[in-house]
């Protein structure tokens, strides 16, 4: 089928390391009847068409309609159960929350991604300012919570955007978050993020700010080493701890989007990571940290190779976000009450999936 065939090749193009890290990012075609979605815990970059979990439209607009908790836990399940029921029988996959929000675009395309260049200025102090400027025909959501929170303002936005202009927004910037891009060819979307990372660069190149990171040499394994001792030591035994380390750069001091939270935690250990430093950075935060910004090198840890490496990545890329953000006023990380809700949302998450 060729709307599927479209979305695959566009989700190879868009899920490289330039538009999206890890997991991160979204690809939906739709008809009529039926929206097609990437399933949760796959990669742009892996998909095959046969991959893509085809969801029944009218399902997916009555949880628009429906009456919703007002606890977010509660909330969140109910939606991932009525999620589960619009995908269509004989069908595998678990459908992403974000779901509703794609089915809210009336084109045949959509492509979500999270680029260093766009979120230099969804993490901007200045950044509405400069959307409204730079893309004077998108529309730009302040900060939301994840999760069906997100999908319903999105959803009002562009309904309101519709009423007002007769159209839909082809790009939908979403602070501290990514950009949304609706297009109803394959080739009118290539042609959309073209245009956007190439006005983007323009206005770095602009402010004279690099697009590359300034990375001193990897540390030496004996360093490597010593730090994951210390950290095993500190942590415990029985927890697994993989480290990957590369050398200096200036890691961001707090988490610019949700996905840098769930892949490094909110907070980098800044400093030598001393038994002392450890132990005192788990006591007040109630985790160890993932990224540890030592004087010398950056280190970061996780329960699996995977995991470390996702960490490292995310560093690097909250780095380049922040070098961006320099354009255009300078970094604003996510508020204490938005870090609360992903970590909460993350454990409910995971407490469901175990039980
Ligand atoms: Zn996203």
């Amino acid at each position: 089928m060729n709307l599927l065939n479209s979305i695959t090749q566009l989700s190879h193009e868009f899920g490289t390391a330039d538009y999206v890290q890890g997991g991160g990012g979204n690809a939906s075609a739709k008809d009529a009847q039926t929206l097609w979605i990437k399933p949760s815990g796959t990669t742009l970059a892996d998909l095959t068409p046969d991959r893509f979990v085809p969801m029944d439209r009218r399902l997916l607009e009555a949880l628009y309609t429906a009456r919703v908790p007002p606890d977010p836990a509660q909330r969140e399940a109910l939606v991932k159960n009525m999620l589960a029921a619009a995908v269509f029988r004989g069908a595998t996959g678990r459908p992403s929350v974000e779901t509703p929000l794609h089915d809210s675009f009336q084109t045949a395309f959509v492509v979500h991604t999270h680029p260093a260049r766009v979120n230099g200025m969804t993490c901007a102090r200045d950044g509405a300012a400069v959307c409204g400027k730079l893309f004077p025909d998108a529309l730009w959501i302040p900060y939301t919570d994840p999760g069906y929170t997100l999908c319903v303002r999105v959803r009002a936005e562009i309904r309101a955007w519709r009423g007002r202009t007769g159209t839909d927004p082809a790009l939908v910037f979403l602070q501290n978050h990514g950009v949304f891009a609706a297009a109803a060819t394959a080739r009118e979307m290539r042609r959309l993020y073209k245009s956007t990372m190439a006005t983007l660069d323009r206005a770095y190149a602009e402010a004279g700010v690099p697009d590359a990171l300034s990375i001193s040499p990897a540390p030496r394994p004996e360093r490597m080493a010593q730090v994951l001792h210390t950290l095993r030591e500190v942590v415990g035994v029985d927890q697994p701890i993989h480290l990957v380390g590369a050398g200096f750069f200036s890691v961001p001091t707090g988490p610019f989007t949700p996905d840098h939270i769930v892949y490094m935690k909110s907070l980098p250990l800044l400093g030598e990571a001393t038994p002392a430093a450890l132990r005192a950075f788990i006591e007040r935060h109630g985790y160890w940290p993932r990224v540890i910004a030592a004087p010398d090198a950056v280190f970061a840890a996780g329960t699996t190779p995977r995991n470390a490496a996702l960490a490292l990545e995310m560093a690097k890329d909250g780095a380049r976000i922040a070098q961006f953000t320099e354009a255009f006023g300078g970094a604003v990380y996510l508020s204490e009450p938005a870090r609360d809700f992903i970590d909460h949302w993350e454990v409910e998450q995971y407490r469901r999936g175990v039980i």
